[in-house]
């Protein structure tokens, strides 16, 4: 067999699997990210978790003929390395990926992604919808897409391309990003920052609310479940709504795509209430066609198929580039 392995860097846990030469995953292991003490324990982590992946697929990490990493950024792609992460502790500053896993399996064969674009990667070579043009779009701790272009995935200068959760959506710039600037989409609606925008809003107008604002506990999940019945929650939700179909559309008007997939917790989480109106409001805001607006079948798995999927078509997703 043909053995081809992928590996998930993410701020909380490592995945790696290894596939066979159809994209079939045989073996799969998992473990935490560690916190420190520095960012070669993370490269270790990686190292060992594609060491294990191998061991429960019985072949040797040399065995493995390529391999694709789909990670959290910001990275150096020219360098092979994630550098400085805002996810993970200050000690953890830069984690070289590339050359270690060249190393272990032997094989200059190892592509590094941002995990959006390991996303859009996986949807192309999975999905039974692939078209030329589409998007894989994240709404999780942070929010970020995966861009294809007539074909092509999109990385741009230092693989920033893509970095849609730093589009201004609103011009007052009522809420502050984590980058620093202003009215950035990624600061009403990612899942960190859904709770903080809605407190913001509360300390606005302070209306009577069932939600726990203010507490520790507080969280996105609070305005999904409440949501409906609770006045200010319905509100909320519908202005996060408003933001991401103002996103979206830009993405549509920026990339022409057919078919946006939707991953990330916060969708994973709560499908019908994030994107049926953002379905509902494109024909308001969209001059062009209207693509598919659709949740990704892979769940929590679209990023190690993406890396997995990268291993075995040099990068790109396409099936037909299949090496
Ligand atoms: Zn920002």
């Amino acid at each position: 067999m043909g053995a081809y392995a992928g590996v998930d860097l993410g701020a909380t846990h490592i995945r790696a699997v290894i596939g066979d030469e159809t994209g079939s995953i045989v073996a799969s292991h998992k473990t935490e990210t560690p916190r420190g003490p520095s960012g070669i324990a993370v490269t270790e982590a990686v190292l060992d978790a594609i060491r294990q992946a191998c061991d429960a697929a019985d072949i040797a990490p040399t065995d493995v003929l390529a391999a694709g990493i789909g990670s959290f950024g910001p990275m150096d792609l020219a360098e092979g390395v994630v550098e400085n992460p805002a996810n993970l502790p200050d000690t953890i500053d830069r984690i070289p990926l590339t050359g270690p896993v060249e190393n272990l399996i032997g094989s200059e064969r190892v592509s590094l992604h941002n995990d959006a674009n390991a996303g859009v990667i996986g949807e192309r070579f999975y999905s039974d919808r692939n078209p030329d043009d589409m998007v894989y779009l994240t709404i999780s701790s942070g929010v970020g897409a995966g861009v294809a272009v007539d074909g092509n995935i999109l990385s741009g200068w230092d693989g920033n391309a893509g970095e849609v959760g730093h589009l201004t959506i609103d011009p007052q710039g009522f809420m502050t990003c984590g980058c620093g600037h202003d009215g950035h989409w990624e600061a009403y609606c990612s899942g960190e920052n859904i709770p903080r925008y809605a407190t913001q809003l509360h300390r606005e107008d302070p209306v009577e609310t069932a939600l726990p604002i203010e507490t520790e506990e507080f969280s996105a999940a609070d305005i999904f479940e409440y949501a409906g019945e609770d006045e200010f929650a319905s509100h909320v939700l519908d202005q996060i709504c408003h933001w991401n179909a103002i996103g979206v559309a830009n993405i549509v008007h920026s990339y022409a795509p057919l078919v946006v997939y939707v991953g990330g917790a916060v969708a994973l989480n709560n499908p019908e209430q994030v994107l049926e109106p953002i379905r509902n409001r494109l024909d308001d805001m969209v001059m062009s066609n209207i693509p598919d607006i659709q949740l990704t079948q892979f769940g929590d798995d679209v990023v190690v198929r993406g890396a997995l999927a990268s291993a075995l078509t040099g990068g790109t997703g396409d099936p037909s580039q299949r090496v």
